[in-house]
């Protein structure tokens, strides 16, 4: 296992035996607690650490110190240790700096000094942080490796799945890694059937299936009862917040995701408008949460799962999923989101999860390490994945159909500051070209000249709108034109109620055509995407759950 070390830096001696002494207490049987009295010093021990080949998980560094600033030696121990998590210990007047580094360097935290007491204060910061670590960052250990290629799309999903589910994996290129080629001999399997999967238990899989890899990594995949009072259908912030609630009002409730939870926040690297996280939480720590809370209430979770099918028989929902299996509930929410919308660029499908990339920058972007990189889109997802993909890629060039992008202000700030990041407006992906092993370059063309032009580029992150998710009840329930389905006050129309509705009431705010059925979140007409906004609707279904089970 390799040594993991965090890393306090204080010029006050006084608080740095006060740091190191909180974090020894807390973290010292996992960690090494390394201390240093300056900047410099520290720099030292952060560069030995990457020749002995180590791991530094935190920085916890004063932003007050003479020579060398907190933050400027955050700048370049970053470099050297890109992945560690960074909290600077601050006083009231170095607020202003903290928060600009939190666009600078990506600063994780500032903490106000004093912090007594540290379980109230200090802990509860860095335990997320750790843990956010813990789950993103791959150290050579003793755990799941793939056996894969870039070129396969096949061992992108296996990657994707494993890091959605916070499953630790290593990686192994079969064209880059001579250790891949002797796994694969070592286990008998054809190197044309990629990616293979290893386990600690010394069992191995060819070309799993998502269900498979689930049941290996210890994901349930099958209920454990028949019938639950709710079953909810997709575990994003939508889901995972209906769950949560639902469950901590003492209903059973089963939710069913086909990929990993989390839905398209799980992709976020950064989500910085979510209330309470100042400086932004990843879509994968906020995951992680949600489902430990909703776990904690009693709800279960299906993983690799989809859900196939939706009939109303009476007042019972019955649910068939992916394997053929039904399950029963009183009661559905559909909570499946949206996904992106897919490149309309005829002969570009082959590069799909083999170069061209669909919301996986989180996933992918260490992957692109001194790569030309290009992303494509104007708004706010696109925007985090640039922000992400430059701390890896050489640069990362945006195309941008429109004269300007639509993505926010703070985001607008980091990514003009950010040099890697170069955004090309009027410009359209034409083509991409490559060859058996990789994609070398794209062609480009700018819609006001109509001159195209080629860049260099391995990998492309398509981020060009989002479709809803709601054929699963194409015929089931009203939907618009775009797919969105219909709830509540949408359905009646001119004082009249859907055809075929059957009760003396009208739909409840999210109940969709089909009473004892609810939409939330994205997959829903007229709700504000984001985050905020399916939490919101997730833990407002729950009320309705419970004025739904009143009437029958
Ligand atoms: C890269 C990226 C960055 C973003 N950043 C931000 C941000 O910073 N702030 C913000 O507010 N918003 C952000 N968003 C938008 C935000 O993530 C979404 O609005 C939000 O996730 C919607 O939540 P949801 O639960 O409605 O749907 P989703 O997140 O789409 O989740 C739906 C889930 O349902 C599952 N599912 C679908 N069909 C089935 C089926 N048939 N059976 C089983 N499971 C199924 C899917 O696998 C998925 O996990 C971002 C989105 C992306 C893609």
């Amino acid at each position: 296992m390799v040594r993991t070390s965090i890393i306090a830096v204080d010029d006050d001696l006084a608080v740095l035996a006060s740091v190191e002494r909180d974090l020894r207490q807390k973290y010292g049987r996992e960690y090494r607690v390394v201390k240093a009295e300056s900047g410099a010093t520290a720099l030292d021990v952060v560069q030995q650490l990457k020749r002995r080949n180590e791991a530094v998980a935190l920085f916890v560094v004063d932003q007050r110190m003479p020579q060398m600033s907190g933050v400027e030696f955050l700048e370049q121990a970053t470099g050297i240790f890109p992945d560690a998590r960074k909290v600077l210990l601050t006083a009231y007047a170095d607020t202003e700096a903290a928060i600009n580094a939190i666009n600078k360097i990506g600063l994780d935290y500032y903490l106000m000094k004093p912090w007594d007491p540290p379980e109230e204060h200090f802990y509860p910061v860095l335990d997320g942080l750790l843990e956010d670590w813990h789950a993103n960052v791959q150290l050579p250990y003793d755990g799941v490796r793939v056996v894969g290629a870039m070129s396969s799309s096949a061992s992108h999903d296996v990657k994707d799945f494993l890091a959605r589910n916070s499953i630790p994996y290593r990686w192994l290129d079969i064209e880059r890694d001579d250790e891949a080629l002797r796994l694969l001999e070592s286990a008998g399997h054809d190197p044309l059937r990629l990616p293979a999967l290893f386990f600690p238990d010394g069992s191995t899989i060819a070309q799993p299936t998502g269900q498979q890899v689930a049941e290996r990594v210890g994901l349930r995949t099958r209920a454990q009862m028949p019938f639950y009072d709710v079953i909810v259908i997709g575990a994003g912030p939508a889901g995972l917040s209906a769950a949560v609630y639902a469950s901590a009002d003492g209903l059973n409730v089963l939710m069913i995701e086909r990929h990993a939870p989390g839905g398209q926040a799980g992709n976020s690297p950064k989500i910085e408008n979510f209330l309470g996280f100042p400086s932004g939480i990843s879509g994968s720590d906020l995951t992680r949460r949600a489902v430990t809370q909703a776990r904690r209430f009693g709800a279960e979770m299906l993983t690799a799962q989809m859900a196939t099918g939706l009939r109303s028989e009476g007042n019972t929902k019955i649910v068939t999923l992916s394997d053929g299996s039904e399950l029963s509930a009183k009661m559905v929410l559909i909570a499946t989101g949206a996904w992106f919308r897919t490149l309309d660029l005829p002969g570009t499908e082959r590069w799909n999860g083999a170069g061209v990339y669909y919301g996986a920058a989180h996933t992918e972007a260490a992957n692109c390490r001194d790569q030309d990189v290009v992303v494509l889109g104007g708004a706010n997802a696109a925007a985090q994945a640039m922000l992400f993909l430059s701390r890896y890629a050489r640069n990362v060039r945006v195309l941008i159909r429109g004269k300007e992008p639509t993505w926010s202000r703070y985001l607008d700030i980091a990514i003009r500051a950010n040099d890697k990041i170069d955004l090309l407006f009027h410009t359209e992906l034409v083509d991409i070209i490559g060859d058996e092993q990789r994609m070398r370059e794209v062609a480009v063309k700018n819609n006001q000249s109509g001159q195209i032009t080629s860049l260099p580029a391995q990998s492309v992150f398509v981020f060009i709108g989002h479709k809803p998710q709601s054929d699963l009840v194409g015929d089931l329930v009203l939907r618009t034109e775009s797919g969105h389905i219909l709830t509540g006050l949408d359905l009646v129309k001119d004082g009249k109620r859907p055809p075929g509705w059957p009760l003396n009431r009208d739909p409840l705010l999210l109940e969709t055509s089909v009473p004892g059925i609810f939409a939330a979140g994205d997959v829903r007409n007229g709700t504000k995407h984001g985050v905020a906004a399916a939490t919101g609707d997730g833990n407002a279904a729950v009320s309705l759950f419970w004025q739904y089970l009143s009437t029958i």
